[in-house]
């Protein structure tokens, strides 16, 4: 087991360290702070222990070795990437990597309904022995690891692939940097999160910020936050989902090639300090014995 050791971070988009408590978060994370950027407006958690550690946490922890994709909200959002994949930059044919493959769901319908040759890159151990059993090559490791193996497959993807990891993983910039060079120029990466802000609630804030460990869940997007991760890692955003009055939130960027880095619009803190603030009022209406 890893140590538990914890760093404190910056603001992973404008690397601005003043952030402020979002309300109320203490109540629902078992005493755990969240915080926003006041310069930009993210919402992050600025307490982390080291990516081996938050990986070691999901697999052990929180999953426990019973999470399965194999259910039909799963199956369904995967479905709608894929979807929406199709319908913008093209999925048919393509050769898609997907950074943190899980059991190979998404890869196995990319491959099976869309012709895509497909790669996974996956740090357990348990899930890469079902991606062998279901016949897709890939790599065991973090995709930090990947990029630095010296595979030849590195830099040559059509499309890059993080869903449901990127607000998860230790270091949202260090994954959108790995994306970028696995693929080529001209080619994209495809973010998918639920964790999506600044928009309707879709649930009550008690199942949205959890007590599972802060650091295992560091990031929350909005439509700007994520777009301007991407253009901050190299990527123009070219495609965004319907998110508003959907579940998920899609962005697909095209690898930029080095071109200037254009520039990007973050979330005014005051407006996410509120709509926090809106959603423990709208959660303490329908379930006020939730409140911790
Ligand atoms: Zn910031």
């Amino acid at each position: 087991m890893s140590e538990d050791q914890y760093r404190e971070f910056p603001c992973d988009i404008c690397g601005a360290d003043d952030p402020v408590e979002l309300p109320h978060s203490r109540d629902y994370t078992n005493d755990q702070p969240v915080h926003i950027c006041r310069r930009c407006g993210f919402v992050y958690v600025v307490r982390r222990r080291s990516a081996e550690r938050i990986a070691e946490v999901w697999s052990t922890e929180i999953f426990g070795g019973t999470y399965t994709a194999a259910i039909p909200a799963v199956a369904a959002r995967l479905t709608y990437v894929a979807e929406f994949l199709a319908t913008t930059v093209g999925l048919d044919g393509k050769n898609v990597a997907e950074i943190g493959a899980g059991e190979g769901r998404f890869l196995g319908m990319a491959k099976t309904r869309y012709r895509a040759s497909v790669f996974g890159i996956e740090p357990s151990a348990a899930n890469s022995r079902l991606l062998s059993a279901a016949g897709i090559p890939h790599y065991t490791g973090t995709i930090e690891a990947y990029v630095e193996s010296g595979d030849s497959r590195v830099g040559t993807f059509d499309l890059a692939v993080v869903l449901w990891t990127l607000e998860n993983c230790q270091d949202c910039k260090a994954m959108l940097r790995g994306a970028h060079r696995l693929v080529k120029p001209g080619g994209a990466v495809a973010i998918a999160t639920g964790s999506r802000i600044l928009v309707p609630f879709k649930k009550p804030l008690h199942t949205y910020l959890s007590t599972i460990p802060a650091d295992a869940n560091a990031f929350r997007f909005s439509a700007n936050t994520l777009r301007a991760a991407l253009t901050v890692c190299g990527f123009a955003p070219a495609h965004i989902n319907r998110f508003i009055d959907h579940d998920i939130l899609c962005v697909i960027g095209t690898h930029a090639d080095g071109r200037a880095t254009p520039s990007w619009q973050g979330d005014n803190y005051l407006d996410v300090y509120s709509f926090f603030e809106r959603w423990h009022v709208d959660t303490a209406m329908y379930f006020p014995d939730r409140i911790g």
